[in-house]
């Protein structure tokens, strides 16, 4: 996944001799082949991509290299890069789990501060025992309420267990009782959201509630939420926004059910807790909910890179109907067309916890498998819905779309989603937001670029690829070569740093890592090292067209007429290279 922090920043913490020397002893093959069933292919090995559904296997992974790539959907990377990408974990995350695995003691971490370190540390550490301590209270005397209403909603004790409810008892001075009165402890208590400081001093922030943990994306707790047994308001109260909580990247259930979501790939966004806990009991544990509040961008970027086709669960009502089309508008513009979220809504006055008790697992699961409508159709809907009839209506239904339709970012999805808007509407959409489009072109680079490879012609395409396969070519290119790439050509910067890191022996790996390092949300490098080989005789046809072009090119802007005349003695050069080369191939064939 992106991270926030800049990659400087991230890689500042390692030195590159350890994240290289722990590359090199990670096998990815292994890493990967937990999840993917991976056969030998020429040199490398294929399966069916992780990231994206398919049939028949576009995913590749060098061995040699260590570098995976989708030619599917233009995933690819490193070791590093897959556990970010797949399991979610941020880089510092990343290099700990790979560590661990091979049994490479961690060096000293250069953070900035390992005061903060530690206070963060003790800060999850007692965000753990705070839940520890609602848990128990629900098993306690106090808990007979709360047990009560559990039993109401049939909710059976191993979830209960499982996700570690919990529940505050009424009035104040809980948090004190267990923990103690010290200002250190009351401030830490403060800090992680449980107590709220007034003038009068510590107050409990959660009283009367049952309690329920949530977690980050490693499992450990990061605050609660919790929900009022009575009528009293409000119904839910979560924690605070925290050095640790932060309730518009988080998802409840995500932790819990990540593995059995991509096992099973099916995910379904349920509106509350007791949702996705009702799903669990019924043995769906797949759901995951928001925090309280309407879903987020960012929640919806976690969602559909954990599984790219979710299943959305609203109620029928007017406020259910709005939620759905919040969260279409706010997914629009992160929906790539290997993506298809699904929306149901459920029966007026129904949710998961009372189908599952009426229809049991099969049938609602069969409803979520069948009835689910594609986002398109809920869009034109929704549509429909607000633009109203006649000729007008259609007018308006146009208008909606077009604006909606300007902030995706998929080029070629947006296209079919228009196509389809102005079948059903029979107006033609006329603004394409070009400003939008030209940023997201110039950005295409920076951010994970999903470039057609037309944008780029073959050549340059193949030549990269030869080069970055085996590094000795570069001791083969003429010295003119550095410049063999015009200044804003997309492959410019790559290919001359490539050039600057190139020995006269083999070193591929080390220049493939390295620009991986320097370049890592550049997926085309996984994909020259995942390309089949490109075997020499190619390469050379390869380096002359290269050096003719570049010629070409030279010749076109120059002024002297000696000059033109030497370019052209060179071009002419190189024109009967080629002819032998092209003969002698064809002798073979
Ligand atoms: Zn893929």
């Amino acid at each position: 996944m992106q991270s926030p922090y800049p990659i400087k920043l991230r890689m500042a913490q390692f030195s590159t001799t350890f994240l290289d020397e722990l590359l090199s002893r990670a096998d990815i093959v292994e890493l990967i082949g937990r999840h993917v069933d991976l056969k030998p292919s020429g040199a490398n090995m294929m399966g069916l991509c992780p990231f994206h559904h398919e049939k028949t296997p576009s995913f590749s992974v060098s061995t040699d290299k260590q570098i995976y790539y989708c030619f599917g959907c233009g995933k690819g990377g490193n070791a590093y890069r897959y556990l970010m990408e797949h399991d979610g974990y941020a880089f510092p995350e990343a290099v700990e789990f790979l560590a661990n695995k091979v049994g490479m003691p961690m060096p000293e971490r250069q953070v900035a501060n390992p005061h903060e370190e530690a206070k963060k540390k003790a800060g999850l550490g007692l965000l753990q025992q705070v839940a520890d301590v609602f848990h128990r209270t629900l098993a306690g005397e106090q808990g007979g309420k709360a047990r009560a209403y559990f039993e109401r909603r049939k909710l059976p004790q191993a979830i209960i267990n499982n996700y570690q409810l919990g529940f505050a008892p009424a009035g104040y001075g809980f948090m004190q009782r267990c923990f103690g009165t010290d200002t250190k402890t009351l401030q830490q208590l403060e800090r992680i959201g449980v107590l709220i400081k007034n003038e009068r001093g510590y107050a409990d922030r959660f009283r009367d509630r049952i309690m329920f943990p949530i977690r980050n994306k490693n499992g450990q707790v990061v605050g609660y939420g919790g929900r009022i047994l009575d009528d009293g308001e409000p119904k839910y109260l979560n924690s605070p926004e925290t050095d640790f909580y932060h309730k518009s990247d988080l998802l409840y259930g995500f932790s819990e059910h990540r593995d059995y979501i991509r096992k099973h790939k099916l995910l379904v966004v349920v509106e509350g807790y007791m949702d996705v806990l009702a799903m669990a009991a019924h043995e769906l544990p797949c759901a995951l909910a928001p925090l309280g509040t309407a879903i987020t961008e960012q929640q919806l970027q976690n969602i559909l890179r954990l599984h790219g086709e979710p299943i959305f669960c609203f109620d029928g009502d007017r406020a259910g109907r709005q939620a759905a089309w919040r969260a279409i508008e706010r997914m629009l513009p992160h929906l790539k067309s290997e993506h298809s979220p699904r929306f149901l809504y459920l029966p007026d006055g129904a949710d998961p916890d009372s189908l599952l008790q009426e229809e049991g697992k099969v049938a609602f699961e069969k409803r979520l498998r069948e009835d689910a409508r594609p986002m398109l159709e809920t869009l034109v809907k929704g549509l429909k819905n607000i633009a109203g009839d006649g000729a007008e209506g259609r007018a308006r239904m146009a208008k909606k779309a077009d604006t909606m339709l300007s902030t995706m970012t998929d080029d070629y999805l947006r296209q079919a989603w228009q196509g389809e808007i102005e079948k059903i509407s029979g107006v033609n959409l006329i603004h394409q937001k070009p400003n939008n489009f030209a940023a997201n072109r110039r950005n295409q680079t920076a951010l994970k670029p999903q470039r057609p490879l037309s944008v780029a012609p073959m050549k340059h395409d193949r030549f990269m690829a030869s080069l970055l396969q085996d590094s000795k070519r570069f001791s083969q290119l003429p010295d003119d070569a550095y410049d063999f790439f015009i200044d804003n050509h997309p492959f410019k910067s790559l290919y001359t740093r490539a050039f600057s890191l190139a020995g006269d022996d083999d070193n591929t790996l080390e220049i493939t890592a390295q620009l991986m390092r320097e370049f890592p949300d550049n997926q085309d490098i996984a994909r020259w090292v995942n390309l089949p080989i490109v075997e020499d005789a190619e390469f050379q046809m390869l380096l002359i067209d290269m050096h003719m072009s570049y010629l070409d090119g030279l010749r076109g802007r120059a002024e002297g007429l000696t000059v033109i005349m030497r370019l052209n003695e060179e071009l002419k050069a190189l024109r009967a290279q080629q002819h032998q080369l092209k003969n002698s191939s064809e002798k073979e064939n």
